[in-house]
């Protein structure tokens, strides 16, 4: 039965890849009262907001922002460059490359799924080398987009853009190059423009620190440019029109008025902190918690040391161990909630999320429930993961 009167004393720990915890300041942001989306003041917001998200992704062009979740954005970047019947190349690093594949397939166009298989499945990054050997075998220039995941939230496992970018131009292909930075984006270094992504999509219950709602697609001139002869079928998500509006600062629909006054809260908070120390942050909270799993004596989903991922590590449980049991048990004996494992992975992994809100003491105090859990299922730990990402993080 559905508990929703269910306040368990002291707090609730949100260790899930997403929704990242909400910093207390955007939530009182978030909770003034809504004003007229078409009157003075909201044009201001809404400029105010349009410019500065452009730092997070790091580029001077226009970044669209919808009242949608990560998967409207995906959407938003397919139907508004591509034509039915279009032929796209994804790559799958895990889940969310399969989830957004799949949403291509429903969508009318011919995908082409490349990734590794066998043992290395789902537990190394993007090999851009296989890119770009596909890309010049296309002469004929019939794949339209390339498109990626940065971070892989399923498995843990960031992958280099700029590598692909370097793939698509050294086979002197014309392919938009489509990347989801939903969990990458704000906790893991991201250059939109420097690495030439025509679309980056992304939302904001991950590294933005904000409640779900938003999606983002950050565009190029080339992006823009296929806009206005794609034909896929497209209304509410159209760039057109949005692009319009938002040069006064307005939307064409009611924006999410109160998820903008969190968006410019979270944006003022990212520029404070400084990008570069977020992104430093990350990496040191990523590797006391990988300095965990070792001590455990476990394995993490991710298997080469250049594509850790700085704001989830998931964690292969003992054979024949449930991961869905024992998160269950810590869920219920610590209030901790941690990421399922998803598609070929369920079961066997359990992912410990460390993006966005995150600092030494409330990862420790994941690392801490996942110990005493774990003990509590009967898991032979090798060592204390607490005492190893201690040492490292004081
Ligand atoms: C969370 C996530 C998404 C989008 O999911 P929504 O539930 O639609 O917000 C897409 N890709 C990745 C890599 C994600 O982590």
């Amino acid at each position: 039965m559905l508990k929703l009167d269910f306040h368990p004393s002291g707090r609730h720990f949100l260790n899930v890849p997403g929704p990242s915890p909400v910093p207390a300041r955007i939530l009182n942001a978030i909770s003034l009262p809504p004003i007229d989306h078409r009157g003075p003041e909201f044009g201001q917001l809404g400029l105010k907001v349009l410019s500065d998200i452009k730092q997070i992704f790091k580029t001077k062009q226009p970044v669209i922002i919808y009242s949608a979740s990560g998967t409207g954005a995906w959407e938003a970047a397919l139907v508004n460059t591509l034509s039915p019947g279009d032929q796209v190349l994804m790559y799958e690093t895990g889940q969310f490359a399969v989830l957004w594949k799949n949403l291509a397939v429903r969508l009318g166009f011919k995908v082409e799924f490349m990734g590794l298989s066998g043992a290395k499945e789902w537990r190394y990054g993007v090999d851009a080398a296989k890119i770009e050997a596909r890309l010049k075998a296309d002469t004929g220039h019939q794949i339209k987009a390339v498109c990626v995941v940065h971070n892989e939230t399923a498995t843990g496992v960031i992958s280099d853009m700029a590598a692909v970018r370097k793939a698509i131009d050294a086979a002197k292909h014309p392919a938009l190059l489509m990347v989801d930075t939903v969990s990458g984006l704000a906790s893991a270094e991201y250059r939109h423009d420097d690495w030439g992504i025509d679309v980056s999509i992304s939302g904001s219950q991950k590294g933005m620190m904000l409640p779900p709602g938003l999606g983002f697609n950050a565009l190029s001139a080339k992006a823009i440019e296929a806009s206005k002869t794609a034909k896929s079928a497209k209304a509410f998500l159209a760039w057109d029109d949005i692009m319009e509006a938002n040069k006064t600062g307005y939307w064409p629909t009611t924006p999410s008025v109160n998820l903008l006054y969190g968006l410019h809260e979270a944006i003022d908070m990212l520029m404070n902190e400084g990008l570069d120390n977020v992104f430093a942050r990350h990496q040191r909270l990523a590797s006391a918690c990988r300095a965990a799993v070792a001590a455990w004596g476990l394995e993490t989903q991710c298997q080469d040391p250049a594509c850790y991922s700085p704001v989830v590590t998931a964690v292969v449980t003992p054979e024949g161990v449930d991961a869905d049991a024992l998160r269950k048990l810590i869920l219920e004996r610590y209030n901790l909630s941690l990421g399922t494992g998803l598609g070929k992975v369920k079961g066997r992994v359990f992912r410990i999320g460390h993006m966005g809100d995150c600092n030494a003491l409330t990862l420790l105090a994941a690392i801490s429930g996942c110990e005493m859990g774990m003990k509590a299922f009967g898991i032979k730990l090798k060592g204390s993961g607490v005492v190893a990402a201690q040492e490292l993080l004081q």
